[in-house]
């Protein structure tokens, strides 16, 4: 029974590929030393997994920036703006398509989106018409051979053609990216056919069939692959599936004319009754039975026994092992973190340790003896579920006195609306931020030096209110309506409310890949939530106290919370996500009795961890929904509820948002010219809505003009009295002189804008 990975994390367990990335953009590192880098980091990786006791390492998982954009390259699917006549879509081809800037050279970077339901961002492909696709990049081969030559036991893996065509977008309007299928496939065909004089396995990602598939690419799925297994003849190809269960598609998967099929039995493990029972023979069906999404130990006795009916239905011959997805959304080694509390630390498992497991299950699986090791991995199970510290019997009790009418508020919309008028007494097109000001490097370094013990708390707290003290003053200068803080005591939206949570631990390296070179540390969420004291409340109290103007109070939403953590997976999501809500309601309710008027309650993940089938939105949505409702329902009609989310698809979730029944909402519309407030307008949202009008994404200073336009087109949608004028998002990775410029601007435009209505 073979194991495998289908992927591993490329950044390094101490994030050496940030560090040499990020000192060749700035022109410290050479390429031939990026290059070298690159290579010692892939060799470490598969080393790593092969010491665990993996089977097949997979080749072509590792990247300088993204896969996706491997793959553009590979198939040389570079958009003309990046083009240089005669040229390899080489590595700086590559950087300049995914940062924008080569050189002195920029040209508007590609669009970068989510990975299905996960937070690492994909670069997306751009189809236009008279397209011409060609192998133009010798980089997965170059791999290949070297993991050979050391000796490694290699499994190319790349995205599959439906999957790749799926996710990308058409730059010119009408054409139908669909077309290219044929052409796209020949070059496929061309890597194959090169890929199999050197391997027996090739893996290819088509997570696009546990996920609403196009009508196009369902037509043309099986005479591919057809093509596809025929080039690659005698290699075998393993169609990989993850993030979902086949669902709908899983005939046409059993269909496929390929060796091999993975399915991801974390997330969707009861689709195996209904893939056995149909298995043809001689397939192999490989099993993704840890969880390449999460840091828990996997339940190894459940493990084997679903391994083993597997194999009693088709023979163990036809059985592989495998991580549910790749582990790029993992971190690296547990053995790192030594601040780790001894306790939880025997609960989880990252990369390597999962590798690990693999083998353990396969050795299970062969007759090898096992026990001691199962044993152990029992006794950590079961110490997890009997912990003291996973369960607050005050939380369990707050959870079942919950009834719905907690998460209503009392007054109707437009009764808030004429309390909230009257107390504070707005302008139209009231002007305000979305939370943070710049984090600027000498924040930073008071927060480090106060973690070090170098400075006492009070010194801290007393430089943090001179930072408040500023922002007050320079808001008051700007004429701004509704102040805001500034969030400066934070590292980050969810880590700073994490660290004052109950039931959230933190580790030193669990750094997981967000999108290039950056990385995010989610909290690990493994007990009962609960708020021993007050968070935010002082920073909001003592901004408030410098100012006759409202001052927001800002906090973080709990689907927020729980989409940007590691979450506890012994009881579902829902009711870890109402926690959450009710340990920010208490947040809430204490900022609106110290006198704060205006609360906001960001939710900038609302929409991610959905499920990647729509008809399955509903369910998350409903109790996402509820849990915001929850958070925010306690407070008086005259407290006025903002909520902020920084994306622009709106799609099929308005109705959702206007359930939320915030006072107001203030979205990322700036990059899409307000087009998106038409579904708004479309399910007549009835509260308040602030669109950006500046894109705080790029270092540009918007002009006065080019906000009135902006407000102009909003106000065409919207009526001026529900109409609200603010940035996209929040200013922290802004520097000062373009937050005063900017900020000087919107204000100016709202002023006029104000007086000519
Ligand atoms: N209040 C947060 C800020 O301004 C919101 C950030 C976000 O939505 N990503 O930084
Ligand atoms: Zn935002």
């Amino acid at each position: 029974m073979l194991t495998h990975t289908l992927g591993f994390p490329r950044m390094g367990s101490r994030r050496e590929l940030k560090t040499i990335l990020e000192a060749y953009w700035k022109g410290t590192a050479t390429l031939e030393s990026l290059q070298a880098d690159g290579r010692v980091l892939r060799r470490l990786h598969w080393q790593l997994q092969r010491r665990a006791g993996i089977d097949l390492v997979p080749v072509g998982d590792f990247s300088f920036y993204d896969h996706m954009l491997d793959m553009i390259a590979m198939v040389g699917a570079v958009p003309e703006r990046f083009r240089r006549e005669g040229e390899q879509a080489d590595l700086d081809t590559r950087f300049f398509m995914a940062r924008g800037v080569r050189g002195n050279a920029s040209a508007p970077a590609m669009e970068m989106t989510k990975w299905f339901n996960t937070n690492y961002h994909y670069i997306v492909p751009e189809f236009f018409p008279k397209q011409q696709f060609r192998l133009s990049s010798s980089d997965l081969f170059d791999h290949l051979e070297e993991a050979i030559q050391a000796g490694f036991p290699a499994k190319p893996v790349l995205p599959g053609p439906f999957t790749f065509l799926a996710l990308g977008k058409e730059t010119v309007e009408g054409f139908d990216r669909w077309q290219h299928l044929d052409a796209l496939v020949s070059v496929y065909e061309a890597i194959l056919t090169r890929l199999a004089t050197c391997c027996q396995w090739i893996q290819l990602d088509e997570p696009i069939l546990a996920s609403d598939l196009p009508r196009a690419a369902r037509a043309e799925f099986t005479a591919v692959y057809k093509r596809l297994q025929n080039a690659a003849n005698p290699a075998r190809i393993l169609v990989a599936t993850y993030f979902g269960g086949l669902e709908e598609n899983l005939e046409l998967a059993l269909d496929l004319p390929v060796t091999g099929l993975h399915v991801d039995l974390v997330s969707a493990p009861d689709q195996l009754p209904a893939l056995l029972s149909q298995w043809p023979t001689s397939r192999y069906l490989s099993l993704g039975l840890v969880d390449g999404r999460n840091v828990w130990r996997t339940d190894l006795d459940q493990a084997r026994e679903v391994a083993e009916y597997a194999s009693q239905w088709i023979g163990e011959e036809q059985v592989m092992l495998g991580t549910s997805c790749s582990l790029l959304h993992v971190p690296v080694d547990l053995e790192l973190e030594h601040e780790l509390d001894p306790e939880i630390f025997n609960w989880l498992a990252f990369a390597r340790q999962k590798c690990g497991e693999l083998n353990l299950l396969r050795s299970a699986l062969a007759g090898e003896p096992v026990a001691a090791p199962f044993e152990e991995n029992r006794q950590a199970l079961a110490a997890r579920a009997g912990s003291k510290r996973v369960r607050r019997q005050s939380v369990r009790h707050q959870m079942e006195a919950l009834t719905p009418e907690i998460s209503v508020r009392q007054e109707t919309s437009d009764q808030r609306r004429i309390a909230q008028s009257e107390r504070f007494n707005l302008p139209l097109l009231p002007t305000t931020t979305i939370g943070s000001f710049p984090q600027t490097p000498e924040i930073r370094a008071v927060r480090h030096r106060f973690r070090q013990g170098h400075i006492t708390a009070e010194e801290y707290q007393q430089t943090i209110k001179e930072y408040i003290c500023q922002v007050i003053d320079f808001q008051e200068e700007s004429g701004l309506d509704v102040f805001v803080h500034g969030e400066f005591e934070r590292t980050d939206m969810v880590e700073y409310f994490a660290e004052h949570l109950e039931g959230f631990c933190f580790t030193r390296h669990g750094w997981v890949q967000s999108y290039g070179s950056r990385c995010v540390k989610p909290p690990v969420l493994y007990g009962d939530v609960e708020r021993p004291h007050p968070i935010s409340v002082q920073w909001t109290q003592y901004a408030q106290s410098l100012t006759g103007k409202p001052v927001k109070g800002m906090l973080t939403g709990p689907v927020t919370l729980l989409n940007w953590s590691f979450v506890r997976d012994d009881q579902p999501r829902r009711e870890t996500c109402l926690q959450l809500a009710l340990a920010m309601r208490a947040e809430v309710l204490d900022l609106e009795e110290a006198g704060i008027g205006i609360i906001q309650v960001d939710e900038a993940a609302l929409r991610e961890g959905l499920p990647l089938r729509r008809e399955q939105w509903r369910d998350s949505l409903s109790w996402a929904v509820d849990a915001f409702r929850l958070t925010t329902s306690g407070v008086r009609k005259h407290t006025q509820i903002h909520t902020h989310m920084c994306y622009s698809d709106f799609n099929h979730i308005v109705e959702w948002l206007a359930f939320m029944d915030a006072d107001v909402i203030s979205i990322e519309a700036s990059r899409s010219h307000m087009e998106l407030l038409q579904a708004f307008q479309n399910v007549r949202y009835p509260n308040d809505i602030g669109p950006g009008i500046w894109d705080i994404h790029s270092p540009r200073i918007p002009s006065v003009e080019e906000i009135s336009s902006l407000l102009c087109r909003a106000l065409q949608i919207l009526p001026a009295e529900r109409l609200w004028v603010n940035p996209d998002c929040g200013l922290k990775t802004r520097t000062w002189p373009e937050v005063r410029a900017s900020i000087h601007n919107m204000v100016s435009a709202a002023t006029a804008m104000r007086s000519a209505l």
